[in-house]
């Protein structure tokens, strides 16, 4: 349907205004206009509402199927991903993922066995649509020494299809260490990597993020945490940040994962909480499938009672930028998931209810991650910009979310993409226990 030239114009592509700022149109109530559209040399060259000032001669006539820029996942784990068959979670709890990853990481994470299963990840997403894309990096002692060399090889390998990002991972205990976690800043400086851990209510929580935050200046790092994933309503570390970075005066940008707990605490507290956020200029990245799989989660195997995800309407409300991402896939935090955007926003759509009306959430699986990663023209379509798009069967939001889109069109710089999902068997001499 596409043609290899990279040259070539499209009639009746649905475009939702969310994604298309450029677009004037009529646009329906989901948010959807029909529109033309022409590709010269990789680039999008133009974009005009349908038959405006007429249908493109020669077009291919696309029948109203919905086209999206190419997506950006900004909370991953491809360096765990994929262990699941020699390391399952053996309760589904976050203790149990906890350390069941912890032992595999000690006992297998090689460089080839972390350079193997990253390269399945990547080539997931990028079959799946997937542009762009941030790892979080375990890098307790010894693993950084050996995760974030085989990362930087893998952005070379990588550079032109998926734009990797990489943030360092570890509990905030690690950083009363403060002379390795100072070399691990610079080291993480050194890949153009971002600062990450994750924020437990330690006692000496405030003054650890105080630290964090003076490395993350002193290095010109922007920050990434895990806060407040459980269902503990003491877990208050989204607060926390938000405070630190004010009385930082922190100017880069911070990204701040999974903060399950906000949903379960008083309106004054979250208010307050949503207050700071705000202030403080914080983005918030909501993970629904990894939250959804991991909270709740019952020993004596009764029902789950919540969703576990954050309130992310009410942090939109209030102009904080959302997003959501991927998380894990295949290890013990998630048992599932192959890093399939279209799959996150559809799961998204059920549990965070993205829908009725959808309004500009599409852009948390494309434009907003692209602001957090400081990725220029990511996520969005606009003249002017790479041919970098997805052609969907779906027609209308009821269609595009109803079944997996296994037979879209993945468009790089003009030209549609062999999407070749690489086969599970690849891992399996990799999984022997
Ligand atoms: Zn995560």
């Amino acid at each position: 349907m596409i043609p290899a030239s990279g040259s070539y114009r499209l009639s009746n592509v649905r475009l939702h205004r969310s994604l298309t700022p450029g677009l004037a149109a009529a646009f329906d109530s989901d948010g959807f206009a029909l529109a033309d559209m022409s590709v010269a040399d990789g680039k999008i060259s133009s974009i005009a509402a349908h038959g405006r000032p007429k249908a493109p001669v020669g077009a291919i006539d696309l029948g109203g199927r919905i086209v999206m820029p190419c997506f950006v996942d900004c909370h991953t784990h491809i360096d765990k991903g994929h262990i699941w068959p020699r390391k399952p979670n053996p309760d589904g709890t976050f203790m149990g993922a906890l350390n069941a990853t912890g032992a595999d990481r000690a006992a297998r994470w090689s460089a080839e066995d972390v350079a193997r299963r990253m390269d399945f990840s990547l080539r997931s997403a990028y079959a799946h649509g997937t542009k762009a894309l941030r790892t979080h990096l375990d890098s307790v002692a010894p693993q950084e020494e050996i995760s974030w060399p085989v990362f930087e090889t893998m952005r070379e390998i990588w550079h032109g299809r998926i734009e990797l990002q990489a943030a360092c991972l570890l509990g905030i205990e690690g950083v009363r260490d403060r002379k390795w976690f100072e070399g691990l800043a610079k080291r993480v400086a050194a890949a153009k990597g971002v600062l990450g851990v994750v924020t437990y209510m330690v006692p000496d929580l405030e003054e650890l993020l105080d630290h964090v935050f003076a490395q993350a200046i002193k290095h010109g790092l922007d920050l990434d945490f895990h806060a407040d994933e459980t269902d503990a309503v003491s877990a208050i570390s989204l607060k926390k940040i938000a405070e630190a970075a004010l009385w930082n005066g922190f100017e880069g940008n911070i990204l701040v994962g999974h903060c399950c707990s906000l949903a379960r605490q008083p309106d004054l507290d979250v208010l307050d909480t949503l207050d700071k956020v705000a202030k403080a200029g914080l983005a918030v990245v909501s993970l629904p499938m990894c939250n959804l799989y991991l909270q709740d989660r019952r020993a004596d195997q009764t029902t789950p009672r919540w969703r576990g995800v954050t309130l992310l309407h009410e942090m939109k409300a209030r102009g904080i930028p959302v997003a959501i991402a991927s998380d894990n896939t295949r290890d013990p935090f998630y048992a599932y998931g192959d890093l399939d955007m279209l799959e996150v926003y559809r799961m998204a759509t059920r549990i965070l209810h993205f829908d009725h009306p959808v309004g500009d959430w599409p852009k948390a699986v494309t434009e907003t991650p692209a602001k957090v990663m400081r990725l220029d023209g990511f996520g969005t379509l606009a003249a002017g910009g790479v041919a970098d798009f997805v052609v969907f069967k779906g027609r209308s939001w009821t269609e595009l979310l109803s079944r997996p889109e296994s037979d879209r069109i993945v468009v790089r710089v003009g030209r549609a993409i062999e999407r070749q999902l690489p086969d599970y068997a690849e891992l399996d001499e990799l999984m022997v226990k």
